[in-house]
């Protein structure tokens, strides 16, 4: 019988984050696939667990992605683990999940520490709908592409930065979404300094210009202004049905076409037409 993947998220800076589910699962398991196993070897000291190691990152990770898989498949039970956070969030795993996923193996995941969550839930923007946007690219070119894309957005928009980057990605933003747009910067969360810094894109770009940055940032930016609808008016109304009769239409078919495409009621279209000198 074939054994399972268990997801298990490991504290983003503050080591009592791991919970008895974590710990009992890396000491329960046959085998840690790990994104660092340096990183993840400190972690199991701190716990006092012995356990045996594979690595497990992006540039491996199809080839052991099928040496994991084939364990997994003759029986063994796998917890794979990133170097903080969730695995399979902007980490290695959403490849091992799919394939284990494709043959039929049973994945878990056990909820815990992710960064994208934590920051979203102290940043002080609307929580209801959001959207996370990973890391931008490296590319000018295609990061300002992708920002252009999220320019109408109203979610509340959610990226994961490195703060050699920062400085230059705020400059984006304010240039594409408004220097008035409010952004919580979430710095080091759950650490000693953890911060949170909440003002607008253009006075992120003064602070970080005077200051640099330091340590890890998640960037949450509140989503555009929703657009208003354009009202469209009784004079419009009869300027389009005369549009649609000059091009051959009844006026009865002008008229319901016209209620169709503006959003008017029907009386204020009719009386529109009316006053149209169209004999
Ligand atoms: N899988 C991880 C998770 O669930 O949060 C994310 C891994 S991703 C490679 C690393 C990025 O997450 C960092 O560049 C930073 O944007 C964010 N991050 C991780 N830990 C953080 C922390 N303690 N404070 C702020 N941001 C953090």
């Amino acid at each position: 019988m074939a054994g399972m993947l268990y997801l298990v998220p490991t504290p983003i800076g503050n080591l009592g984050d791991i919970s008895v589910r974590c710990r009992e699962t890396l000491e329960n398991a046959d085998f840690i696939a790990a994104e660092d196993t340096r990183v993840t070897l400190k972690l199991l000291n701190y716990l006092g667990i012995k356990k045996s190691l594979v690595s497990y990152y992006e540039h491996n990770k199809a080839s052991k992605g099928n040496v994991i898989l084939d364990r997994i498949l003759a029986g063994e039970t796998c917890a794979l683990v990133s170097d903080a956070g969730s695995p399979a969030i902007s980490d290695p795993g959403e490849d091992l999940v799919k394939q284990c996923a494709e043959a039929g193996i049973t994945v878990c995941a056990i909820p815990g520490p992710c960064a994208v969550i934590t920051a979203l839930s102290i940043s002080g923007q609307s929580t209801g709908r959001f959207c996370f946007e990973g890391f931008l690219s490296t590319a000018k070119k295609s990061r300002r592409e992708h920002l252009q894309m999220l320019a109408k957005e109203e979610r509340t928009m959610i990226f994961y930065e490195a703060p050699h980057k920062l400085l230059s990605t705020l400059e984006d933003m304010a240039a594409i979404f408004g220097d008035d747009r409010p952004i919580s910067l979430c710095r080091e969360l759950t650490k000693l300094h953890e911060e949170v810094v909440r003002t607008t894109l253009g006075q992120a770009v003064v602070k970080y210009t005077a200051q640099p940055p330091k340590g890890e940032f998640v960037l949450v930016i509140a989503g555009a202004a929703p657009e208003i609808p354009e009202v469209a008016t009784a004079e419009d109304a009869g300027a389009h049905v005369a549009a649609l009769m000059a091009g051959g239409m009844s006026r009865k078919d002008a008229i319901r076409q016209t209620v169709q495409d503006l959003q008017l009621p029907k009386n204020v279209v009719y009386e529109a037409a009316l006053t149209l000198d169209t004999e």
